[in-house]
């Protein structure tokens, strides 16, 4: 279970985060949506200790995860939008590493190494990975470990259809182990195959959530919507006008759809 409450972010004079609250219940997969610098990827890196919110409270499975990050921080995988590995070890020395560091077996490393289809590449520097490969081995090093709370910034990007499928099979591994996971994602696919409940931000704050199927179904046409423009005749539902007009058809269909808005405080 994850609990953000009141979280406050500013870098400056630009508010980043301003009161997000936001509970991710176990068993639930949530998809974090919004434009660029809308504040998803702060939101994650507060979570995991990288950015210190100004106010606010998180807890992640009940531990308070500003008074006590490591403590919180052994409940937790994190997946970044842009992994670092050190180049000069293999695959299979790096799993190792997080292997030792959460009191892992060898057993483990080569399950991962398999089920993240790494075989061909384990004894490669991962300096000489493809950008696919590394994307792979993120996925790997945030899976290793079991955890309940899973945090994936961006999953799907840079992965091959075969790579989309291992991460949807895994997903659907943890929604039924009933862990917790929050992901961010500009992606249909993901929202179709990943999400349980989709919550948008804007500004730093929720503007939407919505969890029936029928209101997924809408944010997936939204993200298509994004993602096509003009050319995507179909996904516009008989909307003509360019991108701005189809922006105030997503904000008119998810007001239809019920989902229900953040008061403004
Ligand atoms: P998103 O993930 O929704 O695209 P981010 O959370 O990455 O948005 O960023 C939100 C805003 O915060 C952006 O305007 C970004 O430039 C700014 N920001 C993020 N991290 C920092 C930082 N370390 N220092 C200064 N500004 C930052």
């Amino acid at each position: 279970m994850l609990a953000l409450e009141g979280l406050t972010k500013s870098y400056g004079s630009r508010r980043v985060l301003d009161g997000l609250d936001l509970r991710v219940e176990a068993g639930e997969s949530v998809a974090l949506l919004g434009a660029n610098g809308s504040g998803k990827t702060t939101t994650l890196r507060c979570i995991v200790g990288l950015a210190r919110p100004d106010a606010g409270r998180i807890a992640v499975n009940g531990v308070d995860a500003i008074a006590d990050p490591t403590r919180a921080r052994r409940g937790l995988c994190y997946l970044p939008q842009k992994p670092a590995f050190p180049s000069t070890l293999t695959v299979r020395e790096t799993l190792g590493v997080v292997a030792r560091l959460r009191a892992l077996r060898r057993d483990d490393i080569d399950r991962e190494i398999d089920s993240c289809g790494l075989t061909d590449v384990a004894d490669c520097l991962v300096g000489n990975l493809s950008g696919g490969e590394r994307q792979r081995l993120a996925l790997a090093v945030a899976l290793l470990p079991p955890v309940d709370v899973y945090l994936f910034d961006e999953p799907s990007s840079n992965l091959d259809p075969a790579a989309s499928r291992i991460l949807f099979a895994r997903v659907r591994q943890l929604k039924r182990e009933g862990r917790t996971l929050l992901f961010t994602t500009h992606v249909p696919a993901d929202v179709q195959r990943l999400a349980t409940r989709v919550v948008m931000l804007r500004n730093g704050r929720i503007e939407s959530d919505g969890r029936s199927e029928f209101e997924l179904r809408r944010y997936e046409r939204m993200l298509e919507q994004f993602l096509w423009g003009d050319d995507h005749d179909d996904a516009m539902g008989g909307v003509r006008g360019g991108r701005d007009a189809g922006v105030d058809w997503l904000r008119e269909t998810i007001a239809d759809a019920g989902v229900h808005s953040a008061r403004p405080r």
